[in-house]
């Protein structure tokens, strides 16, 4: 590597979402220098709010702050932006075969809260000490074990719960990862950013001033022993130390090349891991085809649930999201994105026992597994796939170090583990540089 590269005392930072935000600001908080490189016109990755449909954030990515004691708070009390605790998790309904009812009438059967069985059945398994498996099987296992019977409804509820939760089909999770996502401590309730969870995401990249760097592609990060060389669609970027916060669909994708290429223990991680499907609608309608009882509407055609983002901000707008995953969201991100809104709307009208042709006034495809710089939902760990997260601890060459949801162990696929996972990669730079100092 050449004398120029040597001489960069810097860190680069590929991609602004969340992660790679959060180990920035806490290197320049050290007094570090840094670049981040954003192939987006915004910051945010997976973070990304619209006021559009009225005066409340419709969240097109990540909706929610789960739990009261995760590290996201103290971000939100750093930059003064506002929580609302979610009305829609106190009434929660289910929409199975043209009935609604609420949720607890069905947990009731199988246990406490609606997600209960798919921990309890992954917790059950890990416990025998048997091989990994499918949360599929698990569950299957489970129930019979509990004397539950498995009606088609309540499958195809945990169906849901799985592409909700983990934006996969319940056959693709492994019990192993399942165990791994402690979210120890975390708290149970969910909060919505008054502000729009973008908002987090821009307060950062604003304490970080002109070093964030949008519209900038990475194509190429060349790596050695004296430091990093990024080739990216606007030139050349130098440094000393890289923190890799692109996303796993994008890594898995090979549209990044590394050089020299990535250890096998690495490239084995990321081709194994699951970067997960996600896929959201956003529609308002000419009317409101649910009386004021229900929060939230969990679906099984297909997968998904149905939230009202004005709900909690006393707005009265028919404005509802969808969120679907796994193979719904594959199949939904194939349809033009006005067929995608019509069968969607159609599936809600047919819970609700209500005739919605033609109430769409405006609707919005945002299909997460299409985009060219996320390539999925969020990551889960196939059967089979323990331990694997944990690979992306290592750095490489003392040169490159991971962020990101998919590297988080704990708290995958949520932000706050992604807040976390950009901590850690600028606490592992920090006593790189500290080393180096020492022994330059
Ligand atoms: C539909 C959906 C709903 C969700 N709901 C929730 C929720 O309610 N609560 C929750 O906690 N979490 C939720 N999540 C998960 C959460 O959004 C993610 O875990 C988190 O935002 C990931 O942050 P990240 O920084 O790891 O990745 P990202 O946000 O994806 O950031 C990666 C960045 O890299 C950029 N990039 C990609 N390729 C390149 C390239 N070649 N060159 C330069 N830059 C590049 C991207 O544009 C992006 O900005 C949800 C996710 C989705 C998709």
């Amino acid at each position: 590597m050449d004398e120029q590269k040597r001489s960069v005392d810097r860190v680069l930072v590929l991609g602004a979402g969340v992660a790679g935000l959060t180990a920035a600001w806490r290197l320049l908080q050290a007094g570090i220098e840094v670049e981040v490189l954003e192939a987006r016109d915004r910051v945010g990755g997976r973070l990304w709010t619209s006021f559009a449909y009225g005066p409340f954030p419709v969240e097109l990515g990540a909706e929610f702050i789960h739990g009261d004691r995760v590290i996201t708070w103290q971000f939100l009390q750093r930059y003064g932006l506002h929580a609302l605790d979610d009305p829609s998790q106190d009434r929660r309904y289910v929409g199975i075969n043209s009935r609604v009812l609420p949720s607890a009438d069905l947990s009731r059967s199988v246990g406490e809260g609606i997600f209960t069985p798919l921990a309890q059945a992954a917790e059950a398994w890990d416990a025998m000490g048997q091989p990994d498996t499918d949360l599929a099987s698990a569950l299957r296992w489970w129930a019979t074990q509990q004397g539950i019977q498995v009606t088609p409804e309540l499958w195809e509820l945990w169906q849901t719960l799985a592409a909700i939760g983990w934006s996969a089909d319940l056959e693709d999770i492994g019990v192993s990862g399942e165990i791994e996502a402690t979210y120890e401590g975390d708290g149970l309730r969910n909060w919505r950013i008054a502000e729009g969870e973008q908002a987090l995401a821009e307060r950062m990249a604003r304490e970080l001033g002109e070093s964030v760097r949008l519209g900038c592609i990475v194509e190429r990060v060349e790596w050695d022993a004296d430091g990093v060389r990024v080739l990216a669609s606007d030139g050349e970027h130098r440094g000393r130390w890289a923190v890799i916060a692109l996303p796993l669909g994008v890594l898995q994708s090979g549209t990044v090349e590394f050089s020299p290429g990535l250890p096998q223990e690495f490239c084995e991680a990321i081709e194994r891991l699951d970067p997960g499907r996600s896929l959201k609608i956003i529609v308002e309608l000419a009317h409101d085809p649910w009386g004021p009882e229900i929060g939230c509407l969990f679906v099984t055609c297909p997968h998904g649930i149905w939230e009202r983002p004005g709900l909690g901000f006393a707005a009265s707008e028919p404005v509802f999201s969808l969120l679907t995953g796994g193979s719904d969201a594959r199949y939904l991100g194939t349809l033009p994105p006005d067929a995608a809104i019509r069968e969607a709307v159609q599936t809600l009208g047919a819970v609700l026992g209500v005739d919605l042709g033609g109430a769409v006034r405006r609707g919005a495809v945002i299909d997460w597994t299409n985009d060219p710089w996320c390539r999925g939902g969020y990551s889960v760990v196939p059967p089979g796939g323990a331990g694997l997260r944990a690979r992306f601890r290592s750095v490489l060459g003392g040169r490159l170090v991971f962020a990101g949801e998919f590297t988080s162990v704990e708290r995958p696929s949520t932000v706050h583990g992604a807040i976390e996972s950009g901590l850690r990669a600028a606490e592992v730079i920090l006593s790189l540089r500290a080393q180096a100092t020492i022994h330059p």
